[in-house]
């Protein structure tokens, strides 16, 4: 079976990127699908919005070291899209997440200064942009000392490690274990959420901690407070305690990337976007210079969905759209795109050092100055698929996705008017 579907712009992909740029051409009246084989990086990581944080030494000022960066690194993103894109993309997903569906739930900061946060094991992490349940982590901000509390039922978070590394830094920190009854073995962080969001069981837990917490401390728990209402859970918890209370952003699944994947979804359907997940791009129609459909095939049904703009933003080589074969190629999966960054044959492919910038690092679907895929007029390209970052060390992959999600709206929106009558 096969069915023709007719957009003004097709999103591949709905990680950070896919979904904003979605988001942003439906609320300016495009009609638009976002199709993707599965959510994105949101579910794994922090849910903070890193803009930049190392350029290679920790940066104070994201908003104040953009310029500079961009120019030392002109294949990057941040060359393309400059302060100015970065900077309205955050202002516009400030106002997505207040008019969001997690009432009272906000983000705090901008390119002024970055947050320092801790990790799950006490390393510390400078983000733009956190949710306001993590803010109170913040190193900078405040001497009170921090005790890190966690829970041997969640098996993968380690207080005493997080809590010692951060005494290392500097941070006067002490950890405590709360006994929680759990009815699964294997209690992850999204089922502890969903019992943080229960008042009368999160009263029992803080009557629990209160016993153990000294005066001056402020209290750190991983990210796991609550799945649905994480700004009455951290207003309750800190009117019982008395004191601060921020989340350690822990291993996947990733509780506050969960709710920045609900927040953006939310954003899409309120505009009438269209989201279809389990949809795997497996082909394309494709004349010489622009791409006509896209095909999926999902629940033994071939569907096409033909456009006159598509956003690739599906992801690199973590989401399987960049893949390294057998025989040392590199492909772009989805759409066949060329490839920027990708070493010389005779070069090697890895380095033996783990943290050292890998040679492949920087691979992304080759791009002109306005991000538009090389050769094809009418697929603009996001997130982690553009080449000339390495958003790890640099701390800014989600920076990154979110204001080259924006650009690739803005861009269809001004170019083609989304040439069927989308307002511009
Ligand atoms: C574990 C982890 C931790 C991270 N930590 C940080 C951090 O601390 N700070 C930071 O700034 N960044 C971090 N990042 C990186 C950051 O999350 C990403 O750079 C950013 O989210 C990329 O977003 P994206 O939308 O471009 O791609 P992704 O989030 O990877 O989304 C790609 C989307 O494309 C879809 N897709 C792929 N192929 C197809 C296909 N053929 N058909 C249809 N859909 C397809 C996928 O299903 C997915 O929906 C982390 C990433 C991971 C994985």
């Amino acid at each position: 079976m096969r069915g023709e579907l007719h957009y003004d712009a097709v999103v591949i992909g709905a990680g950070t990127a896919g979904l904003v740029a979605g988001a942003r051409l439906a609320e300016a009246g495009a009609r638009v699908c976002v199709l993707a084989k599965g959510v994105g990086s949101t579910h794994l990581a922090p849910g903070t919005i890193d803009v930049l944080g190392h350029a290679p030494e920790r940066v104070s000022s994201p908003g104040g070291a953009l310029e500079e960066f961009a120019a030392a690194h002109p294949d990057h993103p941040y060359a393309a899209l400059g302060a100015e894109i970065v900077n309205d993309s955050l202002q516009w997903f400030l106002e997505r997440v207040a008019d969001g569906p997690l009432a009272g739930y906000r983000y705090v900061g901008s390119l002024e200064r970055n947050h320092v946060l801790p990790t799950a094991i006490g390393a510390l992490r400078p983000s733009a942009l956190v949710p306001e349940t993590m803010a109170a982590g913040d190193a900078q901000s405040g001497s009170d000392r921090v005790c890190v509390v966690g829970s041997r039922s969640l098996r993968d978070f380690h207080p005493a490690l997080c809590a010692a590394n951060l005494s290392h830094a500097g941070i006067a920190a002490r950890a405590v274990d709360i006994e929680i009854e759990v009815d699964r073995a294997d209690e992850n962080a999204l089922g502890l959420a969903r019992r943080f969001d229960d008042p009368d069981w999160r009263k029992g837990f803080a009557a629990r901690l209160a016993l153990k917490l000294q005066a001056d401390e402020r209290v750190g728990l991983p990210a796991v407070l609550g799945a649905r209402d994480p700004h009455g859970v951290l207003a309750d918890l800190e009117r019982r305690l008395g004191r601060r209370v921020f989340e350690i952003p822990t291993l996947p699944p990733s509780v506050p990337g969960m709710r920045l994947f609900e927040i953006l979804r939310s954003a899409l359907r309120r505009a009438g976007g269209r989201l279809v997940l389990g949809a795997e791009v497996v082909g394309h129609d494709r004349s010489s210079s622009r791409v006509n459909a896209v095909a999926t095939h999902a629940g033994g049904r071939d569907v096409h969905y033909a456009a006159p703009w598509f956003v690739l933003a599906a992801g690199g080589f973590a989401s399987g759209a960049i893949e390294l074969d057998s025989s040392w190629a590199t492909h772009e999966r989805v759409l066949g795109l060329p490839l920027r960054g990708v070493p010389d044959q005779t070069e090697p492919r890895f380095v033996a050092e783990y943290l050292a910038e890998q040679p492949m690092s920087r691979v992304g679907v080759a791009v002109d100055a306005e991000l538009r895929a090389e050769g094809v007029e009418n697929v603009l390209v996001a997130g982690a698929a553009l080449p000339g970052a390495v958003s790890w060390r640099e701390g800014s992959g989600e920076g990154i996705a979110l204001a080259s999600g924006s650009h690739a709206a803005n861009l269809v929106l001004a170019q083609a008017g989304a040439r069927t009558g989308a307002a511009a």
